[in-house]
């Protein structure tokens, strides 16, 4: 009997040490673990040089509160900022913690400038921003918000992909467009650079502000550091968490200097953001991804790992629909029953998950080996030719 809320379902596997790529759960069996916990552990499991920054920050401090100069954080913030589009960043703790307040940035932005009633989010219908009472309502999902109403007001929706749509939704009220460069959980949908210089175009056009999610598709897992790179787009806000951390939690939104003027002292706050245990992690973590050819190896690996599942896909028509996917975040559309399929994968000691649009999901560890990517597609050929 479990003490543990029914919340989530959970496969019947425990695990007691990971090493690289492969988790070993307390029965012995060795599993390759191709999901990484959701994208998150991006330098794979037990990183030596993790492991040396946890251990040396954690014989320092671990936490004050950001009633305090916290050094380790301004490290993180300028390496951030010397990287990217970005001049300021705010910590937090997740995903949907950093969604969260690039929407209150957003409508705080305009606020500042004398224009509250331009206040209105337009987000994607069926994405996903994580699990708080904002970030379900601005998914446009039916499914996450039944039954925690009332809806969140200021959330429009436009449709996938669609230049159209997202134009006949935006209106004076408009303050944001918020969405994921690259869609992880809603089925590893891609938006083309076209769409993404259009959407650039029209936000700069009408005073409105971008903000790409690069919760899941960010920090290297598309290839580039951000998955917008590609389009050679600026957006103005970008929520970033799970792979900054490598495993710790750590959240954070990067943001233009003109919309970071809004946020005065006392506008957000949060008691664990940026402290010094995480920040420390989070250094490293930046430290290992612009290591001289670790990005051009995720891109070399991708586009592997996409070749060889495209002749999959031709050896096994009835079972692979489409190879989705940027960089190491990688989507297998199936006809086939997802749920069984993953399972098949799991008893052959290959860890994947699902995501929308019965879609397997795959999201190695970026500092992932050819043989390892070798070994799962052995796997996942196995368990196609079972169909
Ligand atoms: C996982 C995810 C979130 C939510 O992150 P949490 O850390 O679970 O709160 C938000 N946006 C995207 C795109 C995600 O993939």
């Amino acid at each position: 009997m479990s003490f543990l809320a029914r919340n989530y379902n959970r496969r019947k596997i425990a695990f007691k040490k990971g090493r690289g790529s492969f988790l070993f759960s307390i029965e012995g069996k060795k599993y390759l673990d191709f999901l990484s916990g959701i994208a998150v552990n991006t330098l794979g499991h037990s990183n030596p040089k993790l492991i040396k920054a946890l251990n040396i920050q954690a014989k320092k401090v671990w936490h004050v509160s950001n009633a305090f100069q916290i050094p380790e954080g301004e490290i993180l913030a300028k390496k951030l900022v010397r990287k990217t589009f970005a001049d300021k960043v705010i910590f937090v703790n997740s995903g949907a913690e950093a969604n969260e307040t690039a929407i209150k940035i957003a409508r705080r932005y305009f606020y500042s400038i004398g224009k509250p009633q331009k206040n209105r989010i337009l987000c994607i219908k069926n994405s996903f921003h994580g699990r708080t009472l904002a970030n379900i309502f601005a998914s446009g999902s039916k499914k996450m918000t039944e039954g925690f109403g009332p809806k969140v007001s200021g959330f429009d929706h436009f449709k996938y992909s669609d230049i159209k749509s997202l134009k006949s939704k935006i209106s004076k009220k408009t303050a944001a467009i918020f969405f994921e460069t690259a869609m992880g959980e809603s089925g590893i949908k891609v938006h083309s650079n076209k769409f993404l210089k259009q959407v650039r175009k029209i936000c700069s056009e009408k005073k409105i502000l971008l903000i790409l999610d690069e919760v899941q598709c960010g920090i290297g897992r598309s290839g580039k550091f951000f998955a917008f790179e590609y389009a050679n787009i600026k957006p103005d806000i970008v929520p970033i968490a799970k792979g900054i951390g490598g495993g710790f939690p750590i959240g954070a939104v990067l943001m233009s200097k003109k919309v970071s003027q809004c946020m005065i002292p006392g506008t957000h706050g949060s008691t664990y953001g940026g402290n010094p245990l995480a920040m420390a992690i989070g250094s490293t973590v930046m430290d290992q991804i612009f290591k001289k050819n670790f990005l051009s190896n995720v891109r070399k690996n991708s586009r592997y790992f996409l070749k060889k599942l495209n002749v999959l896909k031709k050896s096994y028509p009835k079972v692979i629909k489409e190879i989705r996917g940027i960089g190491l975040l990688i989507g297998i559309q199936i006809y086939v029953d997802l749920g069984n399929f993953i399972n098949d994968l799991t008893k052959n000691k290959l860890l994947t998950i699902r995501a929308a649009e019965n879609v397997v999901r795959i999201l190695p560890p970026l500092n992932v080996k050819k043989k390892e990517i070798d070994l799962a597609l052995k796997i996942i050929k196995k368990v196609c030719s079972k169909y």
